[in-house]
């Protein structure tokens, strides 16, 4: 395996930055799923994480005010000697995004959802990448599946090029703004080859363009157990094979401390090893899943023989060749989430297990959610204050549901869809 050379990105200034890029160990992250203004759980949360081995750590800035919770939460880290560099997360709100430089290393942005008219979207990614220049913040332009715009999607349609086409435009503005050098891309889709595919373009195309950033790698609303690790395991065995991706992520809706065990198999497997490896008690299963993962994700083999028949079955669903139960979507949950995500999910999963040839969403939020369920044929999206909106397909059809109900009304849909 020979890695995709690509430029170094650094994240944080000093003795505790950390590196992404192809001359470095591949980045092994994660995300706080606390609310950022409970500031004291999410230092709590971020010490584990840390404790645990994340190396860099993401969390949400919903809010002009989160971003003051932001810098307490930094504040208390430090004064615990925690310097693990923070992401900040931010949808939408190109001024959330320009009062973050100087509190946040790294902010997490998808450009072309500042603003409905592209122009003014190009405008506040010009300014933002200004004051990230001057605070030397660096940036992740993190363009997920379900969420491309509608003016990605008139113009390139609803595809993996879509995707990277969106990403080399923002790539673009950064070489003209001389930033390039602070730049990591993620291009994350629930749908594995969907994903794959994204990211293979993308490198292609930064190739052809002669300004190769790194790649943060993820398959997004993965779900849980084991199923959501082996959907996430054959889809970044299958890019790090091919010496694609610079930083991982495994998303799970669990406690993201359980993200990090499958995510330093991934790094160890494929990259340098790290000097701190946790306990990796799934090491059997996934040693299965990312010897035919990428095989059958490349279309070298169509199946594989397999003495475990529930693992031979969750791995062939997850590289998309043949489908035994419901397909779940499910957010890992953030500090927007509105509910129980991880006891619904498992609620979602026991009424519809049942049902075949079907994708269903969990979502943890109405903001996000609905956008970035992209391949659901339904979908179960909080709203807060006890309420879930579900969706057949991108329409909502029942508003306002209690939470109580929401499952029953869920698996009734379906059901009527299915006569
Ligand atoms: S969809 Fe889930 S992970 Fe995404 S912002 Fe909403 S709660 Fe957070």
């Amino acid at each position: 395996m020979s890695k995709m050379e690509t430029l170094n990105v650094q994240v944080g200034s000093g003795e505790h930055s950390v590196v992404i890029g192809s001359s470095h160990p591949i980045v092994v992250q994660t995300m706080c799923n606390t609310p950022t203004g409970d500031v004291a759980a999410t230092v709590e949360q971020c010490v584990r994480l840390s404790d645990a081995g994340a190396e860099l750590i993401r969390i949400t800035v919903p809010t002009l005010q989160d971003v003051e919770n932001l810098r307490q939460i930094r504040k208390q880290l430090q004064e615990r000697g925690i310097f693990r560099p923070l992401v900040a997360d931010v949808h939408f709100s190109s001024d959330i995004a320009m009062a973050l430089p100087g509190i946040a290393d790294k902010i997490r942005i998808n450009p072309g959802n500042f603003h409905p008219v592209h122009e003014k979207a190009r405008e506040r990614f010009a300014a933002l990448l200004e004051k990230c220049k001057a605070y030397g913040t660096a940036i992740r332009i993190g363009i997920n599946h379900g969420s491309l715009g509608a003016y990605i999607t008139e113009k390139y349609g609803n595809t993996p090029e879509a995707m990277a086409l969106a990403a080399m435009e923002w790539l673009e503005m950064a070489i003209a703004a001389d930033y390039q050098s602070k730049i990591v891309i993620s291009l994350k889709a629930s749908n594995t080859v969907v994903m794959v595919g994204a990211y293979r373009a993308l490198g292609r195309m930064m190739q052809e363009r002669g300004v190769v950033v790194p790649l943060h790698v993820g398959v997004t609303e993965a779900g849980n157990g084991d199923t959501g690790r082996i959907k996430s395991a054959v889809a970044i065995a299958t890019l790090l094979e091919e010496g694609i991706g610079n930083t991982i992520r495994v998303s799970l809706t669990e406690p993201p401390e359980n993200e990090l065990p499958t995510a330093y198999y991934l790094a160890e497997r494929y990259g340098l090893p790290h000097a701190e490896v946790p306990e990796i008690p799934e090491r059997e299963m996934l040693d299965v899943a990312c010897k035919w993962g990428p095989q059958l994700m490349n279309g070298t083999i169509q199946d594989f023989d397999c003495a475990d028949a529930s693992l031979h079955d969750e791995i062939m669903q997850a590289c998309r060749k043949k489908f035994y139960k419901p397909e779940y979507i499910a957010c890992p949950g953030c500090g927007r989430t509105l509910y129980d995500l991880q006891g619904t999910f498992e609620r979602v999963k026991a009424a519809t297990a049942g049902f075949q040839d079907v994708v269903i969403a969990v979502m943890g939020c109405i903001v996000n959610g609905h956008g970035e369920m992209a391949d659901a044929d339904y979908g179960y999206v909080g709203e807060g204050r006890g309420l879930v909106t579900l969706y057949r397909r991108r329409t909502p059809v029942l508003r306002h549901v209690p939470e109580a109900e929401a499952v029953e009304k869920l698996v009734a849909l379906i059901r009527e869809d299915k006569k």
